[in-house]
């Protein structure tokens, strides 16, 4: 059985070895993450090329997504290593303190402006919330703030605030050179941290396209200001990240579960791509098998809809990065069984704006009604296929395309898969068609007597131009038309 969601997992020290790659590979990873907060560019380089040189060792295609650091605030630093802090303790964030002058009254933060963005009654968490500070006064560049939840407060945690609203852009000058860096390297995605409005996409975009790169734009969901145009948000993305560590922080744990439904449902009923993001199997990054809540929390978003799961710590820097995978893998497939997964009633009642989105609609209401055992879609850049896949369904969608790019990009579309594939000029219909079964054979994915979708345009190498859907059955696909 395919898998239809997709698995990313972040690359890391855990994983610094092609043989590790190569059993990340084998228990089926599609894309992996390269996390721009840590490392240095030939590390991150290193990685790519490894992937890349193992999938294709493999006949695999395996999609890169580098992701930006973003604007995360973080304290600096304490001179005698870490601190406790307790209930009812007094502590101060001062802007102007030095980066490693920090003490158990007091420590720098990297963002230099804090304290003209928060005032008395904010509340600042600290380390994903396990310390919580409430903002008693603010006085010059220093914070003073009353500890309200306490615990162990070490070097350079994160820092965020309730509710959201710091000024910080979404783009660093990091994130600028991270940004040539991943054009460079032809990374398949990019992940924008921390983005406030649609301004933040389409500016990651333009500095992708100017330092020529061609991948496909993440916005990671985690601030509480991006809900509020979430819809221009997605509008302008090509997948968004439903980014729970920050997020969760930024507005409350318990508000989680319904925003990531919301912002699945909402992701794919405007043909945006969606990764569910971060937790997903935290106590394997030490232990062999996953907590009861986890199997629920990676099938429960498989059921929500989510293209894809991904996997930080647990592969990057986990002891059993190879069996998180094996078990998300497991669990996935499992959850795919649901019936809800396989039906949909996505833009039953909505007008296409486009013929080749009319085609790919059409595809998979017949799809779905008929016992096709697949569907061939020749494609260009990917589209036919992503609104293809924008509808539930348990019938595999294979991308035929030329073009190694677009391989690449559907690796994160859920019930996609990249086949390589070049009619070479051939254009009479019925040899066309000939081919494609053939392929489709060769691949195990079609046998005799099934019915077969096939998508394509009346001119091959045109963008946008899927206009043709035709429905053969293996074996009188060679009965002359
Ligand atoms: P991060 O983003 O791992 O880069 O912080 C994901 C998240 O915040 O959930
Ligand atoms: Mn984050």
């Amino acid at each position: 059985m395919l898998r239809r969601t997709k698995i990313v997992a972040t690359l890391g020290p855990a994983t610094d070895d092609p043989k590790i790659i190569d059993e990340l590979i084998a228990a089926g990873v599609d894309v992996v993450r390269l996390n721009m907060s840590h490392g240095s560019h030939e590390e991150h380089e290193q990685r790519a090329e490894w992937v890349r040189n193992r999938a294709r060792a493999c006949g695999r295609q395996v999609g890169v997504l580098a992701d930006m650091q973003g604007p995360k605030i973080r304290i600096a630093r304490f001179r005698e290593g870490p601190i406790t802090l307790a209930v009812g303790d007094r502590f101060t964030l001062d802007t102007a303190l030095g980066a490693h002058d920090g003490d158990q009254t007091r420590v720098g933060v990297t963002y230099p402006t804090l304290h003209a963005e928060v005032s008395r009654g904010d509340t600042l968490l600290l380390d994903d919330g396990s310390v919580v500070l409430w903002v008693d006064e603010v006085d010059g560049t220093q914070v003073h703030c009353k500890v309200t939840v306490g615990g162990a407060l070490s070097n350079n945690k994160g820092v965020n605030k309730q509710g959201g609203g710091l000024a910080a852009g979404a783009l660093t000058d990091k994130d600028r050179e991270d940004i040539a860096f991943a054009a460079r390297i032809q990374a398949d995605y990019i992940a924008v941290s921390f983005v406030r409005t649609a301004d933040d996409v389409r500016e990651a975009r333009q500095l992708l396209r100017d330092a020529g790169g061609s991948g496909g734009i993440v916005a990671k969901i985690e601030r509480a200001e991006a809900l509020e145009c979430i819809g221009e948000i997605i509008e302008n993305s090509d997948v968004i990240m439903v980014a729970r560590g920050d997020l969760g922080v930024e507005i409350g744990d318990a508000e989680l579960p319904a925003v990531q439904k919301r912002l699945i449902r909402e992701a794919r009923a405007r043909n945006c791509v969606v990764i569910t993001a971060t937790q997903m199997m935290q106590s394997m990054i030490h232990n062999p098998q996953p907590t009861r809540a986890e199997v629920f929390d990676v099938a429960n978003a498989v059921i929500d809809g989510t293209d894809a799961v991904m996997l930080s710590g647990e592969t990057a820097a986990g002891d059993f990065p190879v069996a998180v995978v094996a078990a998300m893998d497991r669990i996935c497939k499992e959850a795919e069984k649901q019936t809800e997964t396989r039906t949909s009633d996505h833009r039953l009642h909505s007008v296409f704006g486009l013929v080749d989105e009319a085609i790919a609609m059409a595809t998979m209401y017949t799809a779905n009604h008929l016992g096709v055992a697949a569907i061939a879609a020749l494609t260009e850049s990917g589209s036919t296929p992503k609104w293809m896949s924008r509808i539930s369904s348990g019938i595999p969608i294979y991308a035929l395309t030329p073009h190694v790019a677009t391989r690449r990009k559907v690796t994160l579309f859920r019930g996609v898969y990249p086949v390589s594939f070049d009619l070479n000029g051939v254009d009479d219909t019925q040899q066309a068609n000939i081919e494609i079964i053939e392929e489709m054979q060769r691949r195990g994915a079609v046998r005799d007597d099934d019915l077969v979708v096939i998508t394509k345009g009346d001119l091959t190498g045109v963008s946008g131009g899927t206009n043709v859907l035709k429905i053969v059955r293996v074996g009188d696909h060679l009965l002359p038309s």
